[in-house]
């Protein structure tokens, strides 16, 4: 079923830079900055870029803080940082079992046969959205180009280490950064087959964005990276035959998920996973096109995000994070972790 698509959301968007941001390249040069943008040759120059795999880490884990904030614990950790491990190698092992992909690890260890619909259900809601080592996700955004007409002055600036302990000057690193200003940037998030929740997850997501709430590359202790969402376009598509299913009787647009959509059992897909659209939204199939699309522009976007928000709030308020995984000791790790930052 999943290998089908049944919907998508698109979201076109551009990040403006308001603090000067910082992307780390990996690559140590001799000559150059010790730490360096992503570039690549695009119209015939060097430019810098955000890729999109970075993009996502930033996205998911600002979602997870989110959900966490609503209802603790509700994600999974996948993603130590060396303090993490390092405590939980001390604690107990056990611990190390504590995400999504991992469990699913053990099961199919155990000779349990994890299919899409169990790897689906049994993974928390960031895990279903942005993916494990055994779920590929409904989430993807794209490398973020800067846009034609965009300054993007890049300085040079002299770096201090800090220290991550003690928050001080660490004796031993003087750096360079190079940093970039004035710059905007331009990324397409899409979500497939997804259900409402989702999109009202999302929904927060953009405002935060929208909010400059949202930092991009390194450098965050150093009052880099921050950036300005602005949502340019929303489509929400389906490919289904006949566009009446996507009508209330009433008139109204229904806005569906895929648990309401999908005939296929064993997903756990929410329940009654609809919204109906103010007046004024329809959902058109352009001539020659295989799918109805509705579109969202010039700020309305926000009509979209304010009915699925809903649907957010109560899905993470009524989701149990299972057992095992709610270890109250390694959850205390992580946050102390976490909280450092
Ligand atoms: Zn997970």
């Amino acid at each position: 079923m999943l290998k089908k698509l049944i919907n998508e959301c698109t979201v076109d968007m551009k990040l403006h830079t308001v603090d000067p941001i910082l992307i780390k390249s990996g690559l140590a040069t001799v000559s150059g900055p010790n730490m360096a943008f992503v570039e690549t040759y695009r119209n015939g120059r060097r430019e810098p870029y955000l890729p999109g795999s970075s993009l996502k880490g930033v996205i998911r884990s600002h979602a997870e803080r989110i959900a966490r904030t609503l209802k603790s614990p509700s994600a999974c950790e996948p993603f130590f940082n060396e303090d993490v491990k390092e405590a939980l190698k001390q604690e107990s092992q056990r611990a190390q079992t504590l995400w999504c992909g991992e469990k699913l690890r053990i099961r199919e260890k155990r000779l349990e046969q994890i299919t899409n619909q169990v790897a689906y259900k049994d993974s928390c809601p960031a895990c279903r959205l942005f993916g494990s080592t055994y779920y590929v996700g409904r989430f993807a955004v794209s490398d973020a180009y800067l846009i034609p007409g965009s300054h993007a002055y890049k300085q040079r600036r002299d770096g201090v280490g800090i220290d991550r302990y003690t928050g001080g000057a660490s004796n031993r690193a003087k750096f360079d950064l190079e940093v970039l200003t004035d710059a905007t940037f331009q990324c397409t998030i899409k979500i497939r087959n997804f259900e409402v929740w989702q999109l009202g997850w999302l929904a927060y997501v953009i405002q935060d964005f929208k909010d400059e709430l949202i930092h991009v590359g390194s450098g965050k202790s150093r009052g880099l990276g921050r950036v300005r969402g602005e949502v340019q376009k929303v489509i929400v598509s389906y490919v289904v035959a006949d566009g009446s299913a996507l009508r209330h009787d009433g008139g109204r647009a229904r806005l569906r998920g895929i648990g309401s959509l999908a005939r296929e059992d064993g997903y756990g897909f929410a329940a009654d996973d609809e919204v109906l659209l103010p007046e004024g939204f329809s959902f058109e199939r352009p001539q020659g096109k295989l799918r109805s699309e509705c579109l969202f522009d010039n700020g309305r976007d926000t009509e979209l995000w304010l009915e699925t928000a809903d649907k957010w709030d109560a899905f993470i308020a009524g989701y149990d994070i299972p057992r095992e995984m709610a270890h109250t000791k390694f959850l205390d790790l992580v946050q102390e972790a976490n909280g450092d930052e």
